[in-house]
């Protein structure tokens, strides 16, 4: 049987020592009251929520699933799961960082996604049904029109309706262009919409009244491609003027998939029949309201990897330091045992700081980002608000796929510290790696996170936020340059920054010619500047604990940051030189391979 035990130390040595989120959230006028107790306080319930909740349900959701009832299109979700959401809606969970005006608490969203960091390490599948809602409700919430916002915002914000996002059919995923759901539209302005989703997460559930389901689907005059996708509100059960949930809508789960992991979440086949909806935003501007969704989600999925991540991680090492085998290479250990615990073994130690490493520098970027969300909404002053919305979207893909990557690289080796005991299902450990597999699936494949970042957010504009990060480092630099005991940390984020510019020249010089130079270099390329990001971020966390410990703090918390950096930077951020190298080895190497893939 895994355990978890939520790591607010962690959380709070982020929020309050590397990043002082108060200062700036007080900065904003509707947190200008929030204060370090408060987060702590809310953290910590949020921490006995998930631990004593949503994790002893995670084991028995993925060997029970889900199950439909053909006859009347319901679902039914595992046991136990229902009761879990009722509590958080009791618990006012669902309104932790939605607006006051709808109900909400509104409370910073660093704060709600730390919450949801430790829902998905106790339990990804569960908390994908409320964890979608949130991004259904800043879709709205941005693109909607003010009926739209009092009919489906105040029950979103209260957890009494869940929302869902409809993208995927069956024949296109990735190219949403190639789109067939269609809308026709009627005389009383609301839309008929009729066509197949698939893979459609937390789809259909008994979890909630109602399901107010955001969905793609193209006008009859829609120009072809993805520039005539439009989005459009089709909730489960209709609406009445009261906003009282009223009849069926036409859209019904007609299967459910069968897979890999998160066996707990439904992923459901939705068919559209006529399904009643209206349409949000701009006719043919579907996408442009949708990314605020797939934006929120892809900096939550980077969050469920973080989740998974560091549960996998507290479990391989309560495991490593209980489980004897051999002895240590240098001399017995374990005198009055008849071998040494794992842990006394170099390559555990690497399996077990990989996912340290992997885990505190995601929680770090993943509350960065939320920090600099909170701005690009709310702060007073525009060119702040502006900056912080560039540099988001340029980390975006990168907490999307790098720590995603991560996670499957974490989770695989934290199964490979139980050997064969990891393989089988009693410990817990092949669910975390196969939970998260999909996280480098879905919003977007990795490599698309890649392209993006590369094609549009980096070379798109010649590399000026890249720049903008650049001059991070480099205060950083200026602060460190002379400090020895900092040289371990700064030189390789000096030496790599440096180098930054002439390898994004290069690529997109190359890629000017040749498109699938770009292709070809991409995802190596995130993987870079995500240990870029994360190396800029390790040295601050080791500034922070090199100067408590030089201060005479004996709290082992920072000798175990300032070893946890040393490890990153000398054993997993020197990938770099190879990812480079081989980002460097073209797109002839593939391309030219017909006679190969034949
Ligand atoms: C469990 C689960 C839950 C999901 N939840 C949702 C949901 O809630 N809502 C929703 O709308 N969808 C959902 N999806 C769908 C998911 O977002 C898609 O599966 C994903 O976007 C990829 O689309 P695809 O599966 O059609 O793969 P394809 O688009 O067919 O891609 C196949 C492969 O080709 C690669 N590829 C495609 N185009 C390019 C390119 N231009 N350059 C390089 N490589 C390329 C991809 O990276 C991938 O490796 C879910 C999927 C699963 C499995």
């Amino acid at each position: 049987m895994p355990s978890y035990t939520p790591p607010l130390r962690d959380m709070q040595f982020v929020m309050h020592e590397l990043l002082h989120v108060v200062d700036d959230l007080t900065a904003i006028p509707k947190h200008a009251d929030i204060d370090v107790d408060t987060i702590n306080a809310v953290l910590e319930e949020g921490g006995k929520f998930a631990a004593e909740v949503a994790f002893p349900l995670n084991q028995s959701g993925d060997a029970e699933g889900c199950k439909l009832d053909p006859v009347t299109h319901e679902v039914t979700t595992p046991t136990g799961f229902k009761e879990a959401y009722k509590k958080y809606v009791e618990g006012g969970w669902a309104a932790l960082a939605c607006e006051p005006e709808y109900g909400g608490q509104g409370l910073p969203h660093i704060l709600n996604q730390c919450f949801y960091e430790m829902l998905n390490s106790a339990n990804q599948s569960w908390a994908m049904y409320p964890g979608l809602t949130h991004g259904a409700y800043a879709a709205l919430h941005a693109h909607g029109t003010e009926a739209q916002k009092q009919t489906y915002l105040h029950k979103m914000t209260s957890g009494e309706w869940l929302g869902t996002m409809c993208l995927t059919e069956a024949h296109c995923g990735t190219d949403l262009g190639l789109m067939r759901s269609k809308a026709e539209p009627q005389a009383d302005g609301t839309y008929k919409i009729s066509g197949e989703k698939i893979f459609i997460s937390a789809g259909e559930n008994d979890m909630a009244s109602n399901i107010i389901h955001l969905v793609l689907a193209r006008l009859p005059d829609a120009p072809v491609g993805i520039k005539g996708v439009s989005l459009f509100i089709v909730p489960k059960f209709l609406v009445n003027q009261d906003g009282s949930v009223g009849a069926r809508n036409g859209i019904y789960c007609g299967g459910l998939e069968h897979k890999m992991g998160i066996r707990g979440n439904a992923t459901a086949q939705l068919v559209l029949d006529n399904a009643v909806g209206t349409l949000v935003g701009q006719p043919n501007k579907g996408m442009q309201a949708m990314f605020v969704m797939m934006n929120a989600a892809r900096l939550g999925v980077g969050n469920q990897s973080l989740g998974q991540t560091e549960v996998a991680y507290q479990n391989a090492l309560a495991y490593a330091k209980d489980r004897i085998q051999m002895r240590s290479l240098t001399g017995i250990k374990a005198k009055d045992k008849p071998a040494d615990p794992i842990i006394v073994h170099p390559d555990v130690r690497k399996m077990l700081l990989t996912a340290k490493a992997y885990a505190e520098g995601g929680r770090a970027l993943l509350c960065y980002s939320a920090m600099l969300l909170e701005k690009e909404h709310s702060h007073p002053d525009e060119k702040i608000r502006k900056d912080a919305g560039e540099m988001l979207a340029m980390l975006t893909p990168i907490v999307k796929a790098f720590i995603t990557d991560n996670g499957h690289i974490s989770t695989n080796a934290c199964l490979q510290v139980f050997g064969g005991h990891g393989y089988i299902k009693e410990w817990g450990m092949e669910q975390y790696a196969r939970d998260n597999r999909i996280n480098m699936i879905y919003e977007g494949t990795n490599t698309i996170q890649s392209l993006d970042l590369l094609g549009r957010k980096i070379l798109g504009n010649n590399g000026a936020t890249l720049r903008k990060f650049g001059k991070l480092i480099g205060q950083l630099v200026a602060e460190e340059g002379v400090n020895e005991k900092m040289a371990e940390f700064i030189t390789p984020i000096a030496i790599l920054g440096d180098q930054m510019t002439k390898f994004t020249t290069e690529i997109g010089f190359k890629g000017f010619q040749n498109a699938d130079e770009v292709g070809a270099a991409a995802v190596d390329y995130l993987r870079v500047t995500g240990h870029l990001v994360f190396g800029y971020l390790w040295a601050r966390m080791a500034q922070v604990a090199l100067r408590e410990i030089a201060a005479g703090n004996a709290d082992p918390f920072y000798l175990a940051k300032v070893q946890t950096a040393r490890f990153y930077f000398a054993k997993l951020f020197p990938e770099t030189a190879t990812l480079m190298r081989t980002a460097r080895a073209g797109s002839k190497v593939l391309m030219d391979t017909d006679a190969a893939l034949a």
